[in-house]
């Protein structure tokens, strides 16, 4: 008898396949040059969290390399649907990416080529209890990327490099400054605090336009905190109250320490309190609603 796969399943072109029998041929444009774009989307007792906002980005990532979306939303919302559904985990990751597909080596996009189309679904957990109240410790670096950050695309090895910095420092995250400013961490969004009053980076070509930080925007919106979308400076980070860290699987979490330097009280703050309180309380009514 066979023996029967215990890997995830996934989904490639079309077909639901086991994670580990999964292949593409290595001309695919994705593997040889990148060209690609992906998504990440949080599915919480079955239910995906704001997957109209992820599937928008998407389209705007598409639209970014000119590459044809090859699905509908609505034929995107029941894929991954059914990828969760054939998954196990309680609360999972569903990973989603498409690339130009398979050519001939060459730089300049092909006439003629079928996008590839990949999805997969990893159990995911909240952050643990003891992240959220102690908060985490992030590294700082130079933001060397392209200038095309609010893209996801799957070219990564800026921020490859730059979470790495962070894992060899012993820290979850690397906060990267451009000239003089504040853009985001490895793999998230940062929003700061000083005083009672919240501020953030405005959505342009130097960050990705992070779906968890909308959340959080709204949330700080609704409760009524100052809140202010403009360049935050250098300084103005490493003299912060607070400086919270938000992506869809770390949620909202508060910087403790920046570069083995205490921020604020060196404790999560009271509005990171207040707020992550309420973005649980949002997530828990949005999955009631289904
Ligand atoms: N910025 C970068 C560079 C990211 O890679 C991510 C998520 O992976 C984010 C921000 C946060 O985006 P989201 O909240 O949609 O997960």
């Amino acid at each position: 008898m066979p023996k029967q796969s215990t890997s995830p399943t996934a989904y490639l072109n079309g077909r639901f396949v086991p994670l580990d029998e999964a292949r593409i041929p290595v001309l695919d444009r994705g593997f040889i040059f990148g060209d690609g774009v992906y998504e990440v989307i949080p599915a919480y007792s079955g239910y995906p969290f704001r997957m109209e906002q992820h599937l928008k980005r998407l389209q705007s990532s598409l639209d970014a390399i000119k590459l044809v979306n090859p699905m509908t939303s609505a034929q995107w919302g029941r894929l991954v649907k059914r990828m969760i559904a054939l998954n196990a985990g309680k609360d999972q990751a569903v990973y989603l990416q498409v690339t130009r597909g398979v050519a001939k080596r060459d730089h300049a996009f092909p006439a003629e080529a079928t996008p590839t189309v990949f999805m997969m679904s990893n159990p995911m957990s909240v952050p643990a209890r003891e992240l959220v109240t102690r908060g985490c410790a992030c590294a700082s670096a130079t933001d060397n990327r392209w200038l095309r950050c609010d893209i996801k695309s799957t070219s990564l090895l800026g921020n490859v490099l730059m979470r790495q910095r962070a894992a060899e420092a012993g820290c979850l995250e690397t906060i990267m400054f451009r000239d003089g400013f504040l853009s985001e961490a490895s793999s998230s969004n940062v929003l700061v605090v000083h005083g009672k009053t919240v501020a953030a980076p405005p959505n342009n070509h130097l960050v990705l336009p992070g779906t968890t930080n909308d959340v959080v925007i709204e949330i700080v919106r609704k409760a009524r905190i100052p809140l202010q979308l403009r360049e935050i400076t250098e300084d103005e980070v490493r003299s912060a109250d607070e400086i919270w860290l938000t992506s869809a699987t770390k949620e909202v979490l508060a910087v403790t320490r920046l570069d083995g330097k205490a921020v604020g009280a060196g404790t999560p703050g009271p509005v990171f309190r207040r707020v992550y309180k309420l973005y649980q309380n949002f997530k828990r009514t949005v999955m009631r609603r289904g």
